[in-house]
């Protein structure tokens, strides 16, 4: 039985894209049975009754499960923080990290807005970069006003279920217009087969760009810390993972404790101040938290 992943859930239809085609399936008893929702993201097994119809037959084990916006398996997170209007913020920044990491979801840093920097700012704003870059993460460099970066952000999104997020005003529209028209082809096929655009209600969509799939709702609305445990923390801080099996202590916070390895690579200038003044802040917050009963 032929397989895809489902783009698209209106009105009881599920849109599934099986390479070129998208198929408009209908559920089968079997999930309610089970009490699985399909969800937007999910891979799944369908039946055809012809090249436009079918019913979907099983849903493959997901990966993940985003709440806001519901989407299923995502693969990787495009971060976009504006350079200017609003400020870059690393405190902001190191949220979405350990939310995105949490969820077993890649990170990919994006850079907005550097059109609007002087070439000192943008010296200031390289080292941020650079530390990022020295941890693991990629960041891109983009302008959706002069188009730069664009061209770096597409072989990443190839074979791809990614989310766009960041806070309100960043430029995660204008980003994502901008990698829509360098391939209007693309998303036109798939948008005119769906009717995008027709209805008024807001429901996610899969657009298909540059051989990838994007969400075309921004993500992680919400930046609690709600699902995580203090000693979960760490495992959100690559830069720390790597230390922490030299830490003299199995399960260390990397606190007060002798002989902590990641509190001697801050000492030592390794890890930035910044990234364990935040960890520090978030695990407070951890533990302020009400416990749930
Ligand atoms: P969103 O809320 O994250 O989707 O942000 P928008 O894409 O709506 O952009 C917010 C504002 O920033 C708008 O006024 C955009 O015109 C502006 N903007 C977006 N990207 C850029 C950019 O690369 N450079 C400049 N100068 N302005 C931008
Ligand atoms: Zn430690």
């Amino acid at each position: 039985m032929p397989e895809g992943k489902i783009i698209k859930a209106l009105s009881g239809f599920y849109y599934v894209l099986d390479n070129e085609k998208v198929i408009q399936c209908r559920g089968r008893g079997v999930f309610r049975k089970n009490k699985i929702t399909p969800l937007v993201g999910d891979y799944v097994v369908y039946q055809a009754d012809n090249d436009r119809e079918g019913y979907l037959m099983e849903i493959k084990e997901r990966t993940n499960e985003l709440v806001r916006p519901p989407i299923a398996n995502v693969d990787q997170a495009i971060l976009v923080f504006s350079a200017k209007e609003p400020d870059f913020s690393t405190s902001l920044l190191d949220r979405f990290l350990v939310i995105v990491e949490s969820n077993n979801i890649e990170p990919i840093i994006c850079i907005s807005k550097l059109d609007l920097l002087t070439e000192e700012e943008k010296a200031d704003l390289e080292k941020k970069a650079r530390d990022y870059e020295i941890i693991g993460y990629q960041v891109v460099r983009t302008s959706a006003k002069t188009d730069a970066g664009m061209k770096d952000i597409l072989p990443l999104l190839k074979g791809m279920t990614s989310v766009v997020a960041g806070q309100s005003g960043v430029g995660k529209s204008s980003m994502l217009n901008a990698l829509n028209t360098n391939l209007q082809l693309k998303t036109s096929m798939i948008s005119s087969h769906l009717g995008r655009g027709k209805h008024t209600t807001r429901h996610v969509e899969l657009i298909e760009v540059a051989d990838g799939l994007v969400a075309d709702t921004p993500g992680f609305s919400a930046l609690e810390l709600d699902s995580l445990e203090a000693d979960q923390l760490g495992d959100c801080f690559p830069e720390m993972v790597k230390r922490s099996s030299e830490c003299k202590f199995r399960g260390c916070l990397h606190l007060n404790e002798p002989k902590c390895a990641v509190k001697a690579a801050v000492e030592g200038g390794e890890i930035p101040d910044y990234r364990y003044e935040h960890y520090l802040q978030f695990l407070q917050e951890i533990k302020d938290r009400k416990p749930r009963y």
